[in-house]
């Protein structure tokens, strides 16, 4: 039998045109209100900014909501073909002054586009943990720049997922979406409070790998090959909790020299990554 086709996605009305040229119309108030977590979370919205971040939402199959661009800039082909592409996915397009631009994205010199997307997050359950795949979990983290810089690495180094585990920082705030660089897009997050976590956690058949100060085993000696790697990352300040510590099979350090305390939390995570990945990144 051949197989069946996959199901279509819902198919939107086409999108509207319109000219804003002040920046206290009602939708450009509503757009810089997603710069508040509480209007992110109310309206399931977020913004992007960038032509190339629009493009990269818009491939990976997101939805955009609405796209702003400079009517100064509309003639250039790109943003063109982006905006007809935006009008035919269902989005609206404001074409906007450059003040209106400047009030969006709270940049003197803003980029020439910006987006407001729906937010997508993962189940648990969706974080895939078959084969050779490396999932993050990041207890409690705090710092949008921290958690942008290891999203953009997890996206790089292959990685199948991001968990955030407890009182955590929006992905979705401006901060974290510029740092990811377009990986908000390619990287599955999920969040979990700590219980739920540690449940789904004792059903994992793979290697659960805690990075600690007082981790006593090198990170480069546990077998990250030879199952599914869950490496779990500490908060900036307190490090892993001891629920999350003790619920790992192995607690790794990675050595350090001179006189640092210890490494920033991407840093680390990007070392873990890339050491877990060794075996299948390969030029
Ligand atoms: N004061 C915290 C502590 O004692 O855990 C430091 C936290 S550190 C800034 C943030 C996280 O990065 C740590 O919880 C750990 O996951 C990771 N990390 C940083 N340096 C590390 C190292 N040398 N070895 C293993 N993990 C490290």
């Amino acid at each position: 039998m051949p197989d069946r086709p996959p199901p279509k996605p819902p198919t939107r009305a086409p999108g509207r045109v319109k000219e804003v040229t002040s920046a206290s119309n009602p939708l450009v108030k509503d757009i810089r209100a997603l710069a508040q977590k509480k209007h992110r979370e109310e309206t399931g919205l977020f913004l992007v900014e960038g032509l190339k971040l629009v493009i990269d939402g818009l491939d990976a199959g997101w939805e955009l909501s609405t796209l702003v661009i400079a009517k100064a800039a509309s003639d250039n082909p790109l943003l063109a073909k982006t905006a007809a592409r935006a009008v035919a996915s269902g989005a609206d397009v404001i074409e906007a002054s450059a003040k209106v631009l400047e009030a969006i994205t709270r940049r003197d010199n803003p980029q020439s586009a910006a987006g407001v997307f729906r937010r997508r997050l993962a189940s648990l359950g969706e974080i895939d943990l078959s084969g050779k795949a490396v999932a993050v979990v990041l207890d409690r983290v705090r710092d949008p720049g921290n958690l942008g810089t290891v999203l953009r690495t997890a996206d790089a180094a292959g990685a199948s997922g991001v968990v955030l585990v407890g009182d955590t920082v929006d992905p979705f705030s401006l901060e974290t979406v510029r740092a990811t660089m377009g990986s908000i897009f390619a990287v599955p997050i999920a969040r979990a409070k700590e219980a739920e976590f540690l449940t789904w956690r004792s059903r994992i058949k793979g290697l659960v790998v805690g990075t600690h100060m007082r981790g006593e085993t090198d990170y480069r000696a546990p077998d990250y090959g030879a199952q599914p790697v869950l490496l779990m990352m500490g908060n900036e300040q307190a490090g892993l909790s001891d629920a999350l510590a003790e619920t790992c099979d192995v607690l790794v350090r990675i050595p350090q020299a001179g006189r640092a305390d210890s490494l920033n939390l991407a840093v680390a995570t990007g070392v873990m990554l890339f050491e877990a990945r060794r075996g299948v990144l390969a030029l």
